[in-house]
């Protein structure tokens, strides 16, 4: 059949039909582990039933009704994760970009009532990721994310070097609006973030006068064993930025804000048609429930130390580093070897990965993933990864 969709993505020619837990079946039948759950969307898994139980009931009670009206769900659900992030107000939008355009504005408007015209900077990392609007893109401290085609880029935003001490010295004056950190850098790697830099860097921004804002798209919602990955950097952001998870598969974003940033947005600042509709709330309010629970968060960080334990239990030459935490992980291999190419193998033995920066295969499986499909799927990674080895 041929595919009208415009084939952004480079697509892998496999349709799939079904899932349940961390498996997937195609249309052919054929089984596969889920290693990626939609680039770390389904943190619930598929088909969990909680979770489409209450979006099945919430679709026969009303699915949208525009941002002009309150929906009963919309409200619970910010309540419930405002208490579990201790922030204090939130706007709800549709992704991760999107989420982060609402930061990148809230942060212009900050810098305009605390400083004036010039207060303006964001300063984001090398190696961060951070979306594919045009805002986002340029956020991005990665250059094949900024190709001439899509030029003029916005200004205002400036890179600095993450756990580079004196990288700090000079990255803040009276022109920085905010410091933008993405908690564990995903697209660009898995790399971690040392606390001691993130605090460093949070103080220097705030004795600048900017405010601090963590893009926890990827790493939020108990991605990497924490609620949040910023609680563990030890830095707690003005504002905080969530996508990906946070409505286990039904798209939606969000921006919370506290202390400073608190009151920066007023009626008319942002908006969005979809953003927040009562289905997207409805799902969230599960995922929020299930995830904040402290039992939920061990097994998390006991899943990922298992997975990545076993992958450096192998001592295969190939691998070159074994990093993450909870359940982001990545491999980085031998640079001889393209992480693409053993991402391709694993799929045609049933394993879905993906890879980030130049070379890491990376993992991001659904949380609750059982122990039996963890074993399944390491040993297909196993058997690929030693092929690759000869
Ligand atoms: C995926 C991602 C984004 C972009 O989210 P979309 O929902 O694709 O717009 C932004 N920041 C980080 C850290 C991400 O991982």
């Amino acid at each position: 059949m041929e595919k009208k969709i415009v084939n952004n993505y480079g697509s892998f020619d496999i349709t799939f039909v079904k899932s349940s837990g961390s498996t997937m079946w195609a249309a052919d039948g054929k089984k596969y582990i889920d290693f990626i759950s939609g680039i770390g969307v389904n943190c619930l898994g598929h088909n969990y039933k909680p979770l489409v139980k209450a979006i099945s009931k919430q679709a026969r009670k009303q699915i949208h009704i525009s941002n002009y009206y309150f929906s009963d769900v919309g409200l619970k659900f910010a309540d419930e994760l405002l208490a579990v992030t201790g922030f204090e107000k939130g706007y709800f939008g549709n992704s991760g970009a999107e989420a982060n355009e609402a930061a990148i504005k809230l942060a212009r408007k900050y810098g305009q009532l605390n400083g004036g015209a010039k207060r303006k900077t964001i300063v984001t990392l090398d190696w961060s990721f951070h979306g594919r609007t045009l805002a986002t893109l340029t956020a991005t401290g990665q250059d094949r994310f900024h190709p001439e085609c899509f030029a003029p880029y916005p200004e205002g935003f400036k890179k600095i070097i993450p756990n580079d001490f004196d990288a700090l010295k000079n990255a803040f004056d009276n022109t920085t609006a905010a410091l933008f950190i993405e908690c564990i850098q995903g697209e660009g790697g898995v790399n971690l973030i040392n606390p001691e830099w993130a605090q460093a860097a949070a103080k220097a921004a705030r004795d600048a006068g900017a405010i601090v804002m963590a893009d926890e798209v990827q790493t939020g919602i108990g991605r990497t064993g924490t609620f949040l990955a910023s609680d563990a950097l030890g830095f707690k952001p003005e504002v905080v930025t969530l996508a990906k998870g946070i409505a286990g598969g039904v798209p939606m974003g969000a921006c919370l804000f506290r202390g400073k940033a608190a009151d920066v947005f007023v009626a008319g600042d942002h908006q969005s048609t979809f953003a927040g509709n009562p289905l997207a709330c409805a799902a969230g309010l599960v995922v929020v429930e299930t995830v904040s629970q402290p039992e939920f968060l061990d097994r998390v960080n006991h899943a990922g130390d298992y997975i990545r334990g076993a992958i450096s239990s192998w001592n295969l030459p190939i691998v070159k580093d074994v990093r993450g935490k909870g359940l982001m992980i990545g491999t980085q291999i031998d640079s001889k070897i393209k992480p693409f190419d053993i991402e391709v193998k694993c799929l045609e033995k049933g394993l879905c990965t993906t890879t980030a920066g130049t070379d890491v295969v990376r993992f991001l499986p659904p949380l609750t993933i059982s122990d039996k499909e963890i074993e399944e799927g390491l040993k297909i990674y196993k058997s690929v990864l030693e092929e690759f080895c000869k």
